[in-house]
């Protein structure tokens, strides 16, 4: 196991960052949003709260936000409501079981799915796929595994202060009758929101009281790096200034690893960079059936597959991210192996196949 670094102390504007972010939610989903030219803010924010939310009263809500996210969402897919916290899909791996559990979804514009390509382009593409051409709505797929005698959470979905359409996991671990105290160890993909931010619970402490918390070291230094706010655009720094805060918080239940490390019997890590500077996958091996828990490596069921070269808007490795996905469906397409997507339609869980020059997302039965 590598040394475990002690804690650097955070960028001088993390804390205040961090601080206006909790408290003015409204501008962080402005600017979640709209880092793109193509993204107008309001007419392109397609969030809205939940009926029944109350963390944030009516005023931190700009009127913009509300108007545009009020007509898009009229447009657009159904939102999550808490009654959906559940328990989505489920597989067993050899020895192993694995539920998936919903962290609520997002949903984003057009404009935020392929960096470079004109928007024609890509409507062209999900058009031919019977997809809706104006946003695309993601699920937030939290996978649990059960192996040997640990409880593994893969990721813990982004918590009670990123977007009110997040945040659903503890409803949906509370519908699956799992005591969190029973998780015995949470492995993260990366350090995005929608991945790290859920663990930490209501009152700032891991929500996994008695887990170890494991993240790739590439992963860890990337985003406690005070350097870290000049890497990344300035609608972005809510990014590095929430994940400094809960790696804060993590540091004494929270070891590091490398990839290629087997974090526990039957499950390694492997490296998939690019989407962050230490994004990595996780291979699950027992008896003669294998999984692989992919995160963010492949983030859209067609334009992941079809054309693995186009970048996402929070690719932070643009060229490395896509010779990431090209390497990893011919892989997984060689193997056939059963894929855990943290953002795929209906639980995420699937197959690939190669479809002629590209690949295609074959969801599980
Ligand atoms: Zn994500």
């Amino acid at each position: 196991m590598p040394s475990v670094r002690r804690w650097t102390p955070p960028h001088p504007a993390a804390d205040a960052a961090t601080l206006s972010l909790w408290e003015r939610v409204d501008s962080l989903v402005l600017s979640l949003f709209c880092v793109d030219s193509d993204a107008r803010p309001g007419s392109e924010t397609v969030m809205t709260r939940r009926d029944d939310d109350t963390r944030f009263g009516p005023s931190t809500l700009d009127r913009r936000a509300f108007l545009g996210a009020t007509a898009l969402a009229a447009a657009a897919i159904a939102l999550p409501s808490p009654a959906a916290a559940q328990a989505i899909a489920s597989a067993r791996i050899g020895a192993a079981s694995l539920q998936i559990l919903s962290d609520g979804g997002i949903t984003l514009p057009v404009s935020m799915l392929a960096r470079g390509v004109p928007p024609a382009d890509v409507q062209k593409v999900l058009a031919a796929a019977g997809l809706p051409v104006d946003a695309t709505r993601n699920g937030l797929n939290v996978p649990l595994l059960s192996l040997g005698d640990d409880l593994v959470l893969f990721d813990c979905g982004a918590g009670r202060n990123f977007l009110p359409t997040t945040g659903l996991l503890p409803k949906s671990i509370e519908a699956a009758g799992i005591d969190p105290a029973k998780v015995t160890r949470v492995l993260f993909t990366h350090a995005h929101p929608d991945h790290l931010w859920g663990a930490l619970d209501e009152f700032d402490t891991p929500a996994f009281p008695n887990a170890t918390y494991h993240m790739a070291a590439a992963e860890w230094d990337f985003w406690v790096d005070p350097q870290v706010f000049a890497k990344l655009p300035e609608e972005r720094h809510a990014f590095a200034a929430g994940a400094q805060r809960v790696l804060k918080a993590l540091e004494p239940q929270l070891k590091r690893f490398r990839p290629g490390e087997e974090i526990i019997s039957g499950l390694a890590a492997i490296d998939t960079r690019g989407h962050t500077p230490g994004h990595v996958s996780f291979e699950v091996r027992t008896g003669s059936d294998s999984l692989m828990i992919l995160g963010d490596a492949l983030t859209h069921p067609v334009l992941s597959f079809q054309h693995p070269d186009w970048a996402t808007a929070f690719d932070q490795e643009p060229e490395r991210a896509a010779a990431t996905r090209k390497s990893l469906l011919d892989r997984l397409a060689g193997d056939k192996l059963l894929v855990s997507t943290y953002h795929l339609p209906a639980g995420g869980l699937g197959r690939v196949e190669r479809q002629g020059s590209a690949y295609r997302f074959v969801p599980a039965a």
